[in-house]
């Protein structure tokens, strides 16, 4: 169990000791993967900043986070998915759905998907 310290830690106007709580219920209670979409809904905060709030909790070692790519042409399923770590892909991108070769950014838009790798406690 990790316990984090919201206020130093995380530093982010919009968690307040509710939204904490909603997002402990939240972790406890999924064991796969969730979209930031889904997190977002779940604490009530904007899917935009849910996004860097993923990114924080996956510094800190609470969630494994992962990037999905879609190639919005083609699918509208994610192409393919990398460790956030690995970052952005560069272009040209060859799409393993379609084969084709990205040279347009904006053909590729992004999802974060996340997994709870340690319970934690904001204190
Ligand atoms: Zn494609």
């Amino acid at each position: 169990m990790l316990s984090l310290d919201y206020r130093h830690n995380l530093q982010f106007d919009f968690l307040t000791p509710d939204v904490c709580q909603k997002l402990s219920d939240y972790l406890d209670s999924e064991s796969g993967k969730f979209m930031s979409y889904e997190l977002a809904n779940a604490i009530e905060i904007p899917y935009e900043r849910v996004n860097e709030l993923i990114f924080a909790l996956g510094f800190h070692g609470v969630l494994d986070v992962e990037l999905l790519i879609y190639h919005v042409i083609c699918s509208d399923a994610p192409i393919a998915s990398r460790p956030i770590e690995s970052g952005f892909p560069s272009l040209p991108y060859e799409c393993e759905n379609c084969g084709t070769e990205v040279i347009e950014p904006t053909e590729l838009e992004y999802c974060l998907q996340a997994k709870t790798i340690s319970k934690v406690r904001f204190i």
